[in-house]
């Protein structure tokens, strides 16, 4: 193998998916620690107070406390290099946690015990399905009183339609949580409390009929010997093949506050995790082993240091290799870039990057020329395919409080929507401007960055808008009469793109029966 193969074949690139409080940030926390890229656990927490403010919104999402976590950490685990996108975790969360899930190769949910199968977590699951992106699960707070773990594994193969494999099985709860079983192993690993912010000597006795196990166990042993025997009956067998095609999740049960079970649920991504995966382009599959350099943008960033009040978009890269100085094609404006200052963000400090490959994520300093969905390319002109918008769920009317400054306000908000911070729809009927966004906290962000860069001063005013959708028809003649039947509930996105604005559920219904000619769409590709 190559160097280059080589390097390709040990990253991971992986996000978590949760339900708000499940344990996301602990859970980095903890994998940062076995990835050596923080000494003690608890820093990523630390960067809630204070000093470690990255910008004026952030600010806004600490207020109201949100996760203020790094986006990207790139850490080495066991011989891999792995990257852990973070995604927001707080339910006001953006589009920017659905793009996110475009941009990895795996992800983990985590699932809090006590709770079960939680609202967001269905809809991100929804969301990675899009791509059958493989999922490991991590059953989190072993530490408390919790469901019945195989009534857990239910709900999950329930709710979410993935078969479970335990990988280990817990052995008690609460007070009473003495460790897990390794099934694959055949090994016990033993929980110590009160060691959550250190890499704990684990204790491990060597198969469940060592009579070791007795000894720590007294007669619970048997009855986890019984359990194990019925859990290996009810439950999947771990299988590679379905778990790559997003059909069976391996399970592992801990707790990330007493850091125990974290690392194994790690050492199973960089076993079984796919290595960085090829992505569809319009000129066919890219492979991350093919040796030209290219690479798509999920994400653009505000300000993220107030420094320089710079914007910075967050680069896949999907083939060949970065280098600094290298010359690479900005596709959609046919224009050639030396790129020399990408940055890397290895635990939450940004460093130039030097070389970088498929799978990474690099940062590249945006003055308003790159888009969501751009694709830079070495030598090539093809633009990467299946970078989602979602249809918004929340509408507002936006307002100046200034009339005089309409243009900054439509300058603004068009450009806020091409970086992909909101979606802007203009109706065709009057000159009304509606945002719409997944999360109420975009709305905040969207007033708070017109004031700060384009020295606008809006105010929102509720607007009966239940959803939007993109329409689209094979026949122009169709697609021109439906236009002019449907106008009052027409209008153009920031992209000019036109959308149906559906006052009620009911409504988007009844047209989707009356124009069974036009597609009414719940996504729009970039
Ligand atoms: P996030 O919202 O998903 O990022 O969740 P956090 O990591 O912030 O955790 C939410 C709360 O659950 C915090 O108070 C954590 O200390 C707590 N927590 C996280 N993991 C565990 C665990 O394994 N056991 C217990 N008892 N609490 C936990």
């Amino acid at each position: 193998m190559s160097r280059f193969e080589k390097e390709i074949k040990k990253r991971r690139t992986f996000a978590i998916i949760s339900h708000p409080d499940a344990g996301k940030t602990t859970i980095t926390e903890k994998v940062l620690l076995f990835g050596h890229a923080l000494q003690t656990a608890g820093t990523v927490k630390g960067k809630k107070s204070g000093q470690h403010a990255k910008s004026d919104w952030m600010e806004m999402e600490k207020e109201r406390g949100i996760s203020v976590t790094t986006s990207v950490m790139q850490f080495p685990y066991s011989d891999h290099l792995v990257n852990l996108l973070d995604t927001p975790g707080h339910e006001d969360f953006s589009e920017d946690t659905y793009r996110t899930l475009t941009a990895v190769d795996s992800c983990l949910m985590v699932i809090d015990c006590a709770k079960g199968v939680e609202a967001r977590t269905i809809k991100l699951m929804d969301v990675t399905r899009m791509r059958d992106t493989p999922i490991l699960t991590f059953m989190n707070k072993m530490d408390r009183d919790i469901r019945d773990p195989i009534e857990l594994m239910d709900e999950v193969e329930d709710v979410l339609k993935i078969a479970c494999s335990p990988v280990t099985w817990p052995i008690g709860m609460g007070k009473q949580f003495k460790g897990v079983y390794h099934l694959l192993r055949d090994e016990i690993i033993l929980y110590q409390s009160g060691q959550g912010h250190t890499i704990q000597e684990e204790k491990v006795i060597k198969g469940l009929d060592n009579p070791e196990l007795d000894s720590v166990l007294g007669e619970y042993a048997s009855d986890l010997r019984d359990e194990i025997e019925l859990v290996k009956g009810a439950s999947h067998e771990f299988d590679l093949e379905m778990f790559l095609a997003g059909q069976l999740t391996p399970v592992f049960f801990g707790t990330a506050l007493g850091n125990f079970g974290v690392d194994h649920m790690l050492d199973g991504l960089v076993e079984w995790a796919p290595a960085p995966l090829s992505r569809e382009s319009d000129k066919g599959t890219v492979e991350s082993t093919d040796e030209q350099f290219s690479g798509f943008v999920f994400k653009i960033q505000a300000n993220m240091d107030p420094q320089h009040r710079d914007r910075v978009a967050f680069l896949r890269v999907c083939s060949g290799r970065y280098e600094q100085g290298m010359k690479m094609r900005h596709v959609r404006l046919g224009k050639d870039v030396r790129v020399s200052d990408a940055l890397t963000f290895l635990a939450g400090d940004r460093t130039r990057v030097e070389e970088a490959y498929a799978g990474d994520i690099i940062g590249l300093h945006n003055h308003g020329t790159i888009q969501i969905g751009d694709t830079f390319a070495a030598g090539k002109d093809m633009r990467f395919t299946g970078i989602p918008n979602f249809a918004p769920e929340l509408f507002r009317r936006i307002r100046l409080r200034d009339p005089l400054k309409a243009k900054q306000l439509n300058k603004g908000l068009i450009q806020l929507s091409e970086e992909g911070a909101v979606q802007v729809f203009r109706p065709l009927k009057n000159n009304d401007l509606i945002v719409g966004a997944v999360g109420v906290l975009q709305f905040d962000v969207v007033v708070h960055r017109l004031k700060a860069e384009y020295k606008v001063d809006a105010i929102y005013e509720p607007i009966s808008v239940a959803t939007a959708r993109w329409v689209t028809a094979e026949d122009e003649i169709k697609l021109e009469q439906f236009r002019k039947k449907a106008f009052d509930n027409l209008a153009l996105d920031g992209g000019d793109n036109l959308t149906y604005i559906a006052p009620t559920m009911v409504n988007l219904q009844l047209a989707q029966e009356r124009y069974p000619e036009v597609e009414f769409h719940k996504t729009r590709e970039h």
